[in-house]
């Protein structure tokens, strides 16, 4: 427990770095004094019953002292400090009970002039990592030594310096998080008024489909047109699927084109069933559909078309015969975000979908 007298390991640099790093990320350092780590070092000159108390944190050339009891200082150089040698056993009190009489100390300015330090106790203030950053610590121009309890005591005070340097950061970083949420909630809400003014937009140019009511081919140019001016897909995660009717040849054939119209609407109702309010359907060809869908990376892309062909698949009491679906699906990712080049890599997957015996969704693998 009581400081040896033979010298303290030296701190590797891996140690100092990782101690550095610590206190740094505190943002501590050269803060005004609060009334908190006062009270501490009252605690701590009261219960040892020394004139001078400090909180010590060791910087890489100095020690600053974040509270200080019977002393003017605010900082001095590390290669006087004593904290610096109590820093080195993070889980020791250091107790110095005669500076002038240990050979450590005796040349030391501190010792050889003012304040005229005799003794000296400090306890590390160590991380939960264990790196220890400073300490707390007593000192008294008389020869002094402490009690166990009061070095006890003094561990304890040291712990509860380290839960005030703890909450401090856990407060920063709630401070930050909160302010990234507002951050981000208003970048959400210029996206949405964004996409509302592209309804509207769509809206307004009857750009629709006469027979499923989706967009049709012109209205897809005009959301992609839309899309390259506001830019949102090059910020967030979309998907794009490729819809087409497995055989719908046979069905015109069999039943009459009238029927194969009416597939057609159960299929585009499935298709806005299945979707939700900011993704874009379009019939783009004869009995070929896109879904368009941002903030959709692929997985969840993939539920929509799987749940878009149960869907279906729960309408055949309806239709006049099995109607399935081959869907391909790709999805943007880093360095690829341009919409026309996902929409081919759908339209290579729905290709892939048809080979592999069609109702099925795939997705393009690079
Ligand atoms: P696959 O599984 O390979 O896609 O076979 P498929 O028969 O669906 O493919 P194909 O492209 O050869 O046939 C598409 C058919 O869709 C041709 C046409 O008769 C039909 N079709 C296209 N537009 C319409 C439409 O507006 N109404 C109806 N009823 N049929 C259409
Ligand atoms: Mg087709
Ligand atoms: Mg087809």
């Amino acid at each position: 427990m009581m400081g040896s007298a033979e010298l303290p390991p030296t701190i590797s640099d891996a140690d100092e770095r990782a101690r550095l790093d610590a206190l740094e990320h505190l943002h501590i350092l050269d803060t005004m004094p609060e009334q908190a780590y006062d009270d501490l070092v009252l605690l701590a000159s009261t219960i040892c019953g020394t004139p001078i108390a400090l909180v010590s944190l060791i910087d890489r050339d100095r020690q600053w002292f974040k509270a200080h009891q019977g002393i003017g200082l605010t900082e001095t150089d590390r290669s006087i400090a004593f904290c610096g040698h109590a820093i080195r056993r993070p889980d020791e009190v250091m107790v110095v009970p005669d500076a002038s009489r240990d050979p450590r100390f005796a040349a030391n300015p501190l010792v050889a002039g003012e304040p005229h330090v005799r003794f000296y106790a400090g306890a590390p203030l160590v991380t939960r990592g264990g790196v220890a950053l400073g300490t707390i610590c007593v000192l008294d121009d008389k020869p002094h030594t402490l009690t166990a309890q009061q070095i006890d005591a003094l561990s304890a005070i040291a712990r509860q310096v380290m839960h005030l340097l703890e909450l401090r950061q856990t407060n920063d970083e709630l401070k930050r998080l909160a302010e990234e949420n507002a951050r981000m909630n208003a970048q959400l809400l210029r996206y949405q008024r964004e996409l509302e003014e592209q309804n509207a937009e769509l809206a307004i140019e009857a750009k629709h489909d006469a027979l499923t009511g989706l967009l049709n081919r012109s209205g897809l140019n005009k959301l992609r047109e839309l899309a390259q001016a506001s830019g949102w897909h090059r910020s967030r995660a979309f998907s794009i699927a490729v819809i087409d009717l497995d055989h719908f040849k046979r069905i015109n054939d069999t039943y009459g084109h009238a029927v194969g119209d009416q597939v057609l609407q159960v299929v585009a109702e499935e298709i806005r069933r299945a979707t939700r309010g900011g993704d874009y359907a379009a019939r783009f060809g004869g009995e070929e559909f896109v879904v368009i869908m941002p903030d959709t990376p692929t997985a969840g892309a993939r539920t929509v078309m799987e749940r878009l062909r149960k869907g279906l698949a729960g309408r055949a009491g309806e239709l006049p015969a099995a109607v399935t679906l081959s869907i391909g699906l790709a999805s943007s990712r880093p360095g690829l975000d341009d919409p026309d080049a996902i929409f081919r890599q759908a339209d290579q997957a729905l290709y892939l979908a048809k080979n592999k015996g069609r109702d099925r969704v795939e997705v393009l693998e690079d």
